[in-house]
This record gives structure tokens, sequence and C-alpha cells, in this order.
């Protein structure tokens, strides 16, 4: 029989290694994408596969901003517009979202689309839902890429509705051709870093700076009701390391992934959204929001603080993993 105190002292010894692991923070590349394996989970793949496991800029050479090109096929984009939220509404493609925040002094559009997609996502498809796109009052572009903002110029020329970007991302659109797919819309609202809120009515999108995926790249944090409750979205603005492969653009990413991550823990968010269906699954979760839920059952986009908050460590670690890596 061991002396018992020899058991105590072992057992001590196993409780503070186990801390020790714990709280051991990860300090080369390797380690970072191991704690941003972690923190993806099972839930966060998509995004985790896309900036961790093989990042578009990893040969030195990022993929080109997005062509101007004529609609691809409508089968391989087109997707009906869903009431997803009380006040939220999909309006995007099987690829990229563009949502509607209704308010009680009109619409908030997130995001655009490529040009090809926006008519008959965004304005047929708030008259499907029967609103009307005559309310939008504010676009709010997340970043300055052709698959997000090609829809912008026509919704401020058509509706009067004020185009909310990055002060960055204004400087780059402003030096598009007038030919550009979409056109080019007239500044309107340029925020800076230290972001801004855009208050319509009975609703306020507090829009924060997350410099990384372009220079001017913008997130949100906004309100959402199911039924008689209030839930926070935490919207994470740009994603693909697309950019020139370079140790400050990976820091700056890095520091705007913390910084959204403090953010939405500051609000307690419960929901990450993002632009492109691959990273949130938008347009699997808003079809299953069409299901009937039993009682006490979540929304498929309710996910938690704790898990939203391990999105935004994913994405600060696979930053850093990458700026490590260059050294
Ligand atoms: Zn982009």
């Amino acid at each position: 029989m061991r002396p018992r105190r020899l058991v105590i002292a072992t057992l001590l010894t196993a409780c503070v290694a186990n801390a020790h692991a714990q709280t051991t923070v990860p300090t080369t590349a390797n380690e970072l994408v191991t704690a941003a394996k972690r923190a993806a989970g099972s839930d966060h793949a998509g995004t985790f596969l896309r900036i961790c496991v093989a990042p578009d800029n990893l040969n030195g050479t990022p993929r080109p901003p997005p062509p101007a090109r004529a609609a691809p096929d409508r089968a391989t984009w087109y997707a009906h517009p869903y009431k997803v939220f009380d006040n939220l509404y999909f309006l995007g493609t099987q690829i990229h979202s563009s949502w509607a925040i209704t308010t009680s002094a009109g619409i908030i559009i997130v995001d655009t689309l490529f040009d090809y997609a926006a008519e008959p996502e965004i304005v047929d498809g708030l008259s499907a839902l029967r609103l009307n796109p005559k309310d939008i009052k504010y676009v709010l572009i997340s970043h300055a890429h052709g698959d997000h903002d090609q829809g912008a110029a026509l919704l401020q020329s058509r509706y009067g509705a004020k185009v909310v970007m990055g002060a960055p991302d204004w400087e780059s659109t402003l030096q598009r051709p007038a030919s550009a797919p979409g056109g080019v819309p007239k500044r309107d609202i340029a925020v800076g870093p230290e972001g801004l809120k855009i208050t319509l009515g009975d609703t306020t999108v507090d829009v924060i700076a997350t410099p990384g995926h372009t220079p001017g790249t913008l997130s949100y944090l906004f309100p959402v009701r199911d039924g008689k409750r209030t839930l926070t979205v935490a919207y994470s603005g740009g994603t693909a390391f697309n950019f020139p492969r370079s140790a400050e653009d990976f820091a700056i990413y890095r520091d705007s992934a913390s910084k959204m991550g403090a953010a939405a823990k500051a609000a307690g968010a419960t929901i990450v959204m993002s632009n492109h269906t691959e990273f949130d699954r938008a347009w699997d979760r808003s079809r299953i929001a069409q299901l009937p839920r039993a009682a006490g059952e979540k929304h498929p986009y309710e996910i938690g603080t704790e898990s939203v908050l391990r999105y935004f460590e994913m994405m600060r670690d696979c930053a850093e993993a990458q700026r490590l890596s260059m050294n």
C-alpha cells in the first residue's frame, strides 16, 4: 500500500501539470494552428479551412479580386429570399450574403453582392418578402470587393440610400472607372478607425473598423429579434487572406480579430455572421430557420457567446500563425 502522503503529492503534481497545460500560451506557428483548430471546433470548420489550412496568399501571390464578369448560370448562384429573424431577412446568393435589417424608420441593407445578383436578389427579394425597396435608407458595405459592393451604386442612385464604407475602401472604390460592373457609388459616409454607430428608427448598428482583409473592412454588432428575445449578432466583415502577404498586414488582421472578439464579448453576442455562406452557413441556416421549432429550441443561428468568441480567437490565431511563419 502506498503511503498516503505520496498519493497526495502525485495528485498535486498531476493537477499542477494539467493547469500548466491549460494556460500555456501558443508561441509558434504550429502551436497557433493547433490552438486555432481547437477554437474552430466543428462549428467554424469552413473559416478554419480557408484561413488556416491553405490560406489564399500562402505562396505570396494572393488571388486577384473577383473579376468583372458576366452573370454565371443562374442555377449556380440564385437563392430564394427568406425571413430569418423577425427583423432580419436573407437576400443573398448561394455563395454571398446580403441582409435586410428592418427598423421602425426603414431598411438597412448589409452588403450588396455582385452586380448581376443585386436586382434579382435584393430588389426583387425585398418585394417577394413584401418589403419595399424604396424604404432602404442605408447600405453598409463590409469591404470594397466586387462580391459585396457592386450593388451599392444601384441602391444609392435608385432609392437615395446612404452608402457606408470604411474610409480606405472608399479611396479604392472611387478610383474605379465609371464602366466598372455595377457602376461607382458616390461617397456618402466614410468610417474611420474609431468606428461609428448608425441609428435608424428603433435600431442601432455598431460599426467597428476591422482592417485586415482590406484596409477599410468594417464589422458590425446589431440586434435581431427572435420572438420575445433580442439577440446580438457579431458580423465579421472580412475573412480570407487574399491580400499581399506581409507580416504587417497579418498583424493588422490579428489585432482586428482580437478587437472584434472583445466587442462581441462586451455586447454579449450569441450569433456570428459573415458575408460568405461558406463561413457561417447562411444559406443553410436561412432555410433551416423556416422549419417549425419545438418549445425552447434555439434558432439555428444562435450558437452562444462561447462559440462566437472562439470564432474570433481562431481568426486571430490563424493570422498570427501566418505572421510567425514568415520569419
Ligand atoms: Zn473580400
